[in-house]
């Protein structure tokens, strides 16, 4: 067993989840009304080990949307399908040190990283592009659902049709990366790409959901659940590396400083963190702090590895 004191760990866990219960800060994410609408007190954390075992902690089983992790999951089955070298011919993979939905371009004329609104829509624009509308999203969902091993995932179209009425800015966005030529040959139009790119922010998923997608990364890619490989050994690689560089926003050197760990945050308040080879944690919970992390699951983080040393450089 990766962690062999199950009882002990759990426990651990659990008075974080307890102390980071009483984190009063931020407010949740007011662009769109679904998001607004969001309950400040909910918070639900999950872990699942690189061999299975799995624990949760407070409301772990509601459903909330992706958002911006869906960045990381898209990002991971493109390299896996294309491989790195295409998709890193049309974005690269510098922190931009700009807003996440700014319409900028690094030196290269690409988008700096996927983890960025520029970067994810090219990426969004790669998969799959010769299969129709239907088609791209459920090849889509079901990579998802092999990566969860089966957990819930599923679709909220309210928050769909929210992000796709008030999308002025990733219009803006789109066709600035066509005006630049961003996009690879042949792929779908700028209205069917963004229609995808707003579906797959608006996939639902649980804490117990993200916590198996984060452990299929903490596991190379194969999932613990199921065995089944779902990302190529490369591309989890690559998307590890990612997060730990671009996965949180405008504080992500801030995070891989304190907390040293690959994550990747979304405006619903979840937040996925990688424990490379131990486990994946989902932490999930709508206040978010001034940098757009969940306030809950960044104190969860700190308090992380204050108590255990899985900091990327706590071992030396
Ligand atoms: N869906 C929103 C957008 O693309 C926000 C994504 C996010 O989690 N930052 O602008």
């Amino acid at each position: 067993l990766v962690i062999p004191c199950w009882p002990i760990f759990t426990e651990k866990i659990k008075n974080i989840y307890l102390m980071c219960k009483e984190v009063r800060d931020g407010q949740c994410a007011q662009y769109i009304p679904q998001l607004a609408r969001g309950d400040p007190e909910k918070f639900g954390v999950s872990i699942c080990t690189v061999d299975g075992q799995k624990a949760s902690w407070g409301d772990s089983k509601i459903p909330f949307c992706v958002q911006s992790v869906s960045k990381a999951f898209n990002y991971a089955i493109a390299a896996s399908e294309l491989g790195a070298n295409f998709v890193h011919d049309y974005v690269g993979q510098e922190p931009s040190g700009r807003f996440f939905n700014e319409i900028c371009l690094d030196p290269n004329g690409k988008p700096h990283n996927p983890m960025v609104n520029s970067g994810a829509i090219v990426v969004t624009s790669m998969i799959q592009p010769k299969l129709d509308t239907a088609d791209r999203f459920e090849h889509v969902l079901t990579e998802y659902r092999k990566i969860a091993g089966g957990e819930y995932v599923g679709f909220n179209n309210a928050t769909f049709l929210s992000e796709r009425s008030s999308a002025d800015r990733n219009h803006a966005i789109a066709y600035f990366l066509k005006e630049n030529k961003c996009f690879p040959e042949g792929v779908a139009s700028l209205t069917e790409t963004l229609d995808f790119y707003f579906q797959l922010c608006s996939l639902e998923a649980t804490c117990e959901t993200m916590s198996v997608m984060a452990a299929t990364l903490a596991n190379g890619g194969v999932c613990p659940m199921t065995g089944e490989r779902c990302i190529a050994p490369g591309a989890c690689r690559d998307v590890l590396s990612l997060m730990y560089s671009c996965g949180m926003y405008d504080a992500s050197g801030q995070f891989s400083f304190s907390v040293g760990l690959p994550a990747k945050s979304g405006v619903s308040g979840i937040m996925i963190v990688v424990v490379p080879n131990v486990m994946g944690i989902a932490l999930w919970s709508p206040p978010l702090d001034k940098m757009g992390n969940s306030s809950r699951g960044v104190a969860f983080s700190k308090e992380l590895v204050k108590q255990f040393n899985f900091h990327n450089y706590d071992c030396l």
